[in-house]
């Protein structure tokens, strides 16, 4: 399990989905050439190897709220 970035609820890790809130938990990879979808605690692209920066800003926002 892990928290939602966006509603902070525990959600299924690799879910494609929050059960909660509905947002996507895949973020695509900044790599223009991979642009895969990859999970949004990933550090790295499992495809390319780009490390994936997280909109860790947001997530703090939303969970010191
Ligand atoms: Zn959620
Ligand atoms: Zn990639």
């Amino acid at each position: 399990m892990t928290d939602c970035p966006y509603c902070g609820k525990q959600t299924f890790v690799g879910a494609e989905k929050c059960d909660f809130c509905g947002m996507t938990m895949f973020i695509q990879c900044e790599n223009k050439r991979c642009g895969e979808p990859q999970f949004f605690e990933n550090e790295k692209c499992t495809v390319c190897g780009k490390a994936i920066k997280k909109a860790e800003k947001q997530i703090n926002i939303i969970r010191n709220s």
